[in-house]
């Protein structure tokens, strides 16, 4: 099975890289959620645009905020 974003061999749904930066949105928008009242789709915007993140993340959020 292939990565969802990639052509890298999934582990899940995902490669690796992609399940370590799926991990760490998640975390993230735990802690979003709490602090700010942001929805889903507006905190993978944020992250889409953040120049700080990186870009495997980005990938990720793109590809999620289609609904996947
Ligand atoms: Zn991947």
């Amino acid at each position: 099975m292939k990565c969802k974003i990639c052509n890298r061999e999934a582990i899940n749904e995902y490669c690796e890289l992609h399940e370590k930066a799926n991990k760490s949105i998640m975390d993230k928008y735990n802690t979003w959620k709490k602090a700010l009242n942001v929805s889903w789709k507006e905190y993978l915007n944020e992250i889409a645009k953040n120049p700080y993140t990186g870009s495997s993340a980005k990938e990720l959020a793109e590809h999620l905020k289609k609904g996947g």
